[in-house]
């Protein structure tokens, strides 16, 4: 037992493509996890988020095990309940009662499948945005911005332009007729929860009418509850024709799914896309429990309190290296006045909060749903001491 022993097998037989990782953690209950030396963390980061319910739920625990001990799997030249059911439930969320559904296991493979839809409309461009994140395979990192990423694996699938992000003006100058799609995520996350001005996902919607291009909006992050709403742009009144999601969508239970609505829901056929795991009925009853739970308990209105509560009381500190809090719900950015993010993330972490920093001035916030004032304030109330000790080291 101890971590040691885990790190160092770890070293030796893991592909290291995260770094070395800084905890080994053994259990998880509710907001909290725990690591094999036996400490307590808030877990504000949800395995970025994706614990919406928060670690060992109860409802999903019964779920999965009921369903893995009647029909683990089976191939999907075959129809469950379950995946008809969680379909169902998904479609209802776009607005379009007649969306068809892709199943994924990850948000990447859920861009995959979009991806396949935007060529299947005879079209070949693509238009992204700069910051964007999509995931790593080839597809998905061919709309992924950042070109540390991209550098080693060109050449990748072309004909992607990037525009700058929240720019209405820069979508309109280059959406025309030659375009398949437009791929926007209505926050982004991994570019540090940067929030685009009001109207922006609307206008987008315009022009690919205008253009006859598809809108593809990426909610892997901000879907599922995560921001106050199911999805973000449907809050918004927009209707997108594609739809990726993934990460809370099964509370940690890999379920990624690909929606598509009118014409967009009819472009994949047979022998045009597949996938073994996507979509088995394990997967698909994680991801039924999770919506019945979030709209059980209140998690999409506990998720905007709790995100409004976040920004008055970090915001209310005045501490001078806190810049604002940006983002919706409980997808959160606290913006600060240094390149300190990093380094308050590792002091954090000694202090047992679970927080990342996705830009090195950017901590991201995105615990589970479920997660109250208090547990929130426990961290808010240490914050200071970690920006004071961060702007000490990085001033030394
Ligand atoms: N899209 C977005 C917006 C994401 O944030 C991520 C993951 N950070 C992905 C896609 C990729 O999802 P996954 O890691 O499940 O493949």
């Amino acid at each position: 037992h101890g971590s040691a022993g885990v790190l160092d097998a770890y070293q030796r037989s893991v592909m290291n493509t995260f770094g070395p990782p800084k905890r080994v953690f053994v259990r998880g209950e509710g907001c909290y996890v725990w690591d094999a030396d036996g400490r307590r963390h808030l877990d504000l980061l949800a395995g970025i988020a994706v614990n919406a319910l928060g670690h060992a739920h109860p409802t999903v625990l019964a779920a999965v095990t009921g369903q893995i001990s009647t029909l683990g799997h089976v191939s999907n030249f075959f129809a469950t309940p379950a995946q008809v059911a969680l379909a169902g439930r998904l479609a209802g969320l776009t607005g379009d009662p007649d969306a068809k559904v892709f199943f994924t296991n990850s948000g990447t493979e859920a861009n995959e499948a979009a991806f396949k839809i935007t060529r299947m409309t005879g079209r070949t461009k693509i238009i992204s945005t700069e910051g964007a994140f999509h995931g790593r395979s080839m597809g998905a990192l061919a709309i992924t911005h950042n070109p540390k990423y991209r550098a080693p694996f060109e050449p990748l699938p072309g004909d992607v332009t990037f525009v700058p992000y929240g720019d209405a003006e820069a979508l309109a100058a280059v959406v025309d007729e030659t375009v398949a799609a437009v791929v926007l995520e209505p926050i982004q996350g991994e570019n540090g929860v940067v929030v685009p001005p009001p109207g922006y996902l609307a206008r987008a919607r315009e022009l690919c009418d205008a253009a006859g291009a598809l809108l593809w909006i990426d909610e892997v992050q901000t879907g599922m509850g995560r921001t106050g709403s199911w999805l973000v742009h449907t809050a918004q009144g927009v209707t997108a024709d594609v739809v990726t999601l993934a990460k809370g969508l099964g509370n940690g239970f890999p379920v990624g799914a690909c929606l598509a609505t009118g014409r967009a829901a009819t472009l994949l056929g047979p022998g045009s896309h597949g996938t073994t795991f996507g979509g088995n009925p394990v997967a698909s009853i994680a991801g039924l429990a999770v919506i019945n739970v979030i709209e059980r308990d209140g998690l999409l209105e506990n998720a905007t309190a709790m995100g409004e509560h976040l920004v008055a009381t970090v915001e209310g500190l005045g501490h001078p290296l806190v810049d604002h809090v940006r983002g919706r719900g409980l997808l959160r950015g606290i913006v600060l006045n240094a390149d300190v993010a990093p380094a308050v993330a590792d002091l954090a972490l000694e202090a047992g909060f679970v927080v990342n920093a996705p830009r090195p001035h950017v901590l991201r916030i995105a615990p589970p749903l479920i997660i109250t004032a208090a547990q929130l304030d426990t961290f808010t109330e240490a914050l200071p001491g970690f920006l004071d000790t961060a702007a000490r080291t990085a001033a030394a």
